[in-house]
């Protein structure tokens, strides 16, 4: 394999760093500089020092990623769908070789922890996603119908074609093989733009799609900013179907752009607030810790992260000390690269300076009182944020309605049903929210009552399962990934009528 060498910054010994890295994009199955030949740099957020140069992607290197795409269309998608799950059952066993390598990329561009720990192991999720495609290769089918006289009717779902996707950094190739192996089980051919902030485990994952035998063209990914490389695929009249995950604003953009070429199909998984109810007679040895990793979890860079916690007025004193307690433990920082190391720091300047200004709020407010952390933490290297617990948060301010996406929880406490549902569904969002409670009744009821794509009773994110969707009511998205629904979001139908 030809790679391009490069420095890896300060980062000691760990057994998953690469000889090199790679720093190019993968089009027509090989890694190519781009057309232009320009640069940018990958920063390492506990260093702040450069990990990597890449490759930048232009419109002409979407395009020519496209025209790849499209030429290897046609055969793929003639495949059998048994044939194509073999392909994503090998890239499955390549992308697991390649987990400590993958952990390690990112670790030196967005600061998750790469050694597994109990909080933020993601990296064993993305093997099982790509074979959970696989296995739902007989599952995309359509109907059939008698109930017209004289005729038999079917169904077809049938591939878009060329799709495009564009991918945050908060959890580079999860999000990637999701989007992918869903998009290539349906016949689909793929070109994928990563985050520019962490774009290194990517071209990992194309190498392992390499490595799979997966065809030249079937699957595409470009390094890139959201300008001009993002736009340039949303733009694309030539690709019909896109599904993003990241922003809301972006994915609004997304929408628009879509919308004035040529109305691709566009899927949105977007941002959350959401909601946490924890009820006078939950069980709080269990509610505590699932709150606090809840919002530790990547340093809070989650999207279904429960952020604002609504705690029962009874309990609320126990309840913050606890969680407190518990905070403090479970939120310990360090190098990512670290062996033992549970949360890193923020994925990059921008965002690190995001959550101080959010902080600085509520230093600031005078209603606000800062129970836990609420500043950067002092005297180091690298953009750590304290794990933080604001309490009395004004309904209407901005920390208690915008994504913060950093440690940063809000605790208000409430008495009453009615007026903790409401205040929990007075969000733009809707992507997910929980209820701890031993009232059966009342768990159900919030379960209807909560506008979300997602409720947990008795647990919370990052509870999930393949076999059920996920994805955003309201501001939080369009469309849904995981499930047997997911399929259905990279097919078209069709309506065949037969007459007798
Ligand atoms: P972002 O919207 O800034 O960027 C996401 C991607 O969009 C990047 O690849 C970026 O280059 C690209 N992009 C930016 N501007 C673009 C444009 N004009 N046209 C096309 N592409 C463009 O988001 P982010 O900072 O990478 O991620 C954090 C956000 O993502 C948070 O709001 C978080 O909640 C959300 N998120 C949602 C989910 C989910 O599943 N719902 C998962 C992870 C992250």
């Amino acid at each position: 394999m030809n790679f391009h060498t490069k420095e890896h910054g300060d980062a000691p010994q760990y057994p998953g760093k690469p000889e090199a890295i790679e720093d190019r994009l993968f089009i027509n199955g090989e890694f190519v500089p781009s057309k232009a030949g320009k640069k940018f740099d990958v920063y390492n957020p506990a260093t702040e020092k450069v990990s990597a140069s890449v490759y930048e992607a232009d419109a002409d290197d979407v395009d020519l990623a496209v025209q790849a795409a499209k030429a290897a269309f046609p055969a793929w998608s003639e495949l059998s769908a048994l044939e194509r799950g073999h392909y994503l059952e090998r890239w499955a066993d390549a992308l697991e070789k390649s987990l400590p390598e993958i952990s390690y990329l990112d670790a030196i561009s967005m600061g998750k922890p790469a050694y597994p720990d109990p909080i933020s192991a993601l990296a064993p999720m993305i093997p099982m996603i790509v074979r959970f495609f696989a296995s739902k290769a007989l599952d995309v089918t359509g109907e059939s119908s008698l109930n017209t006289a004289n005729f038999i009717n079917i169904s077809l779902r049938q591939p878009y074609g060329v799709c495009g996707a564009i991918t945050p950094w908060n959890a580079p190739v999860m999000f990637l093989v999701y989007k992918t192996a869903a998009a290539l089980i349906t016949g689909n051919t793929m070109v994928l733009k990563s985050s520019e902030k962490a774009p290194l485990s990517s071209l990992t994952a194309a190498r392992c799609a390499q490595e799979a035998g997966i065809p030249k063209g079937v699957f595409n990914v470009v390094s890139g900013l959201g300008r001009p490389c993002g736009e340039a695929i949303a733009r694309h009249m030539e690709i019909r179907k896109i599904s993003f995950t990241g922003s809301t604003a972006t994915g609004r953009a997304i929408q628009k752009i879509s919308a004035e070429s040529n109305l691709k199909s566009v899927t949105l998984e977007l941002g959350g607030k959401s909601p946490l109810i924890i009820w006078d007679d939950a069980d709080l040895a269990k509610a505590v810790p699932a709150a606090a990793m809840s919002i530790l979890m990547n340093t809070g860079q989650v999207c279904n992260a429960s952020t604002r916690i609504y705690i029962h007025s009874a309990v609320a004193d126990h309840f913050l000390d606890s969680l407190q307690a518990t905070m403090k433990l479970m939120g310990a920082s360090g190098d990512p690269l670290t062996n033992g190391t549970m949360r890193g720091p923020q994925a990059d300047k921008a965002q690190f300076e995001r959550v101080l200004s959010y902080l600085d709020e509520a230093r600031e407010s005078a209603e606000v009182t800062v129970t836990l952390g609420g500043n950067k933490e002092e005297g180091r290297t690298g953009y750590f944020i304290q794990p933080t617990i604001l309490t009395n948060v004004p309904e209407d301010s901005r920390l208690v309605k915008e994504e913060i996406f950093g440690p940063v929880l809000i605790v208000n406490t409430f008495s009453d049903e009615e007026d903790v549902l409401r205040k929990a569904n007075d969000t733009e969002y809707g992507l997910y929210s929980s209820i701890f409670t031993r009232d059966i009744s009342r768990a159900l009821r919030a379960a209807k009552r909560l506008e979300a794509g997602t409720v947990a009773i008795n647990c919370t994110s990052p509870t999930l399962a393949f076999d059920m969707p996920f994805g955003g009511w309201k501001g939080s998205g369009e469309g849904r990934e995981f499930s047997r629904y997911a399929t259905d979001y990279w097919t078209e139908l069709k309506s065949v009528y037969m007459a007798l």
